[in-house]
């Protein structure tokens, strides 16, 4: 029996297998890295197709599944299971990811991928569709949203293949799609925070312009209030030996995941109207001198939104 809850949707057609195999261009020295081998139909193509693979897999009754399925065969010494939580568990070195997840874990596993600090070859993944389809969205088109920027700055995003539900069993609700995901190599050096910081800002609503994003008293707030702890930290600095030069400003909490004016309610701030409106003034100006004001997010090329966040951060203003 299978646990909906773990997303376990055995994929049951041999011939898809092959394909994602197949498209995914193992090398038959690859180091491969499964997530949720489940009864090992991939895992299989996989062991044939590189040097060694290691799974992880939440179910404990899959992990003896799949080590009764490999015992006595000649791939078994070269299988290693780790039995755990992906997002829990420190990944080993690894060339290259293929696997069939389940779809509740998509945008988190995609990430820990994205930041694995070791660099590997290129990660292959089925997605829910639509899912599938954010990631490889550009600019204009309908899907398009912060998950599609975002991904698209550490790496590049390509669709490999539409599978339809009937592949699996038992059937999920949605379809799927295969997706290619490879690292930039370099990657970009953005502060990662001040990055997505940016992007929720910019994304709040992707159809509005980006001056009147900017003009919601509830985001000038957050961004009047970095500055100031900003200016307050350089300002001591200044003052001291210096010993406190990697000090730590993570802790400043976005709040800005939907549209209410969360931070009117915020006891630290306190602002006089005069203060207020010079700092908006300030932010438009930023706006204005790269042409953003008119602009939507929704349209905006990832160059675009780094040039923008260059010149906030160029006028001391920062999103994390
Ligand atoms: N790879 C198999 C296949 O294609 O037939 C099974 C895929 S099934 C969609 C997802 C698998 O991931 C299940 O075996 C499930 O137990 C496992 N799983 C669910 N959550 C997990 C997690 N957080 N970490 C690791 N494995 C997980």
């Amino acid at each position: 029996s299978f646990h909906k809850s773990k997303g376990q949707h055995i994929l049951k057609n041999p011939l898809l297998v092959d394909s994602i195999v197949q498209k995914a261009g193992i090398k038959s020295t690859d180091v491969i890295l499964e997530i949720g081998p489940g009864t090992g139909n991939l895992t299989k193509k996989l062991l044939e197709a590189g040097k060694e693979v290691i799974a992880v897999e939440l179910d404990s009754r899959m992990v003896l599944e799949l080590q009764r399925r490999f015992q006595g065969t000649p791939y078994f010494n070269r299988l290693k299971v780790i039995q755990g939580d992906v997002l829990k568990t420190e990944l080993p070195r690894f060339d290259i990811c293929v696997a069939n997840i389940p779809y509740e874990i998509s945008s988190p596993l995609t990430f820990k991928l994205l930041f694995h600090p070791t660099s590997f070859r290129c990660a292959v993944i089925m997605y829910q569709r639509e899912f599938a389809m954010r990631l490889v969205a550009q600019p204009g088109d309908n899907l398009y949203c912060r998950l599609s920027v975002n991904t698209q700055l550490y790496a590049r995003v390509s669709h490999l293949l539409k599978v339809g539900k009937n592949n699996f069993r038992p059937p999920p609700k949605v379809d799927s799609s295969v997706v290619r995901i490879e690292p930039r190599k370099p990657q970009p050096q953005v502060n990662k925070k001040e990055w997505d910081g940016f992007l929720r800002v910019c994304f709040i609503r992707k159809n509005k312009t980006l001056g009147s994003i900017f003009r919601q008293k509830s985001v000038l707030l957050m961004l009047e209030k970095n500055f100031k702890t900003l200016q307050a930290v350089r300002a001591s600095l200044n003052g001291s030996t210096g010993e406190a030069a990697g000090m730590d400003l993570d802790d400043q909490s976005m709040g800005m995941e939907d549209d209410d004016n969360e931070m009117d309610d915020d006891d630290d701030v306190e602002m006089d109207e005069g203060q207020g409106e010079e700092f908006k003034e300030k932010v438009m100006n930023v706006l204005k001198e790269g042409g953003f004001e008119e602009k939507r997010s929704s349209k905006l090329s990832q160059q675009e939104f780094l040039y923008l966040l260059s010149l906030f951060n160029k006028s001391g203003i920062h999103f994390s």
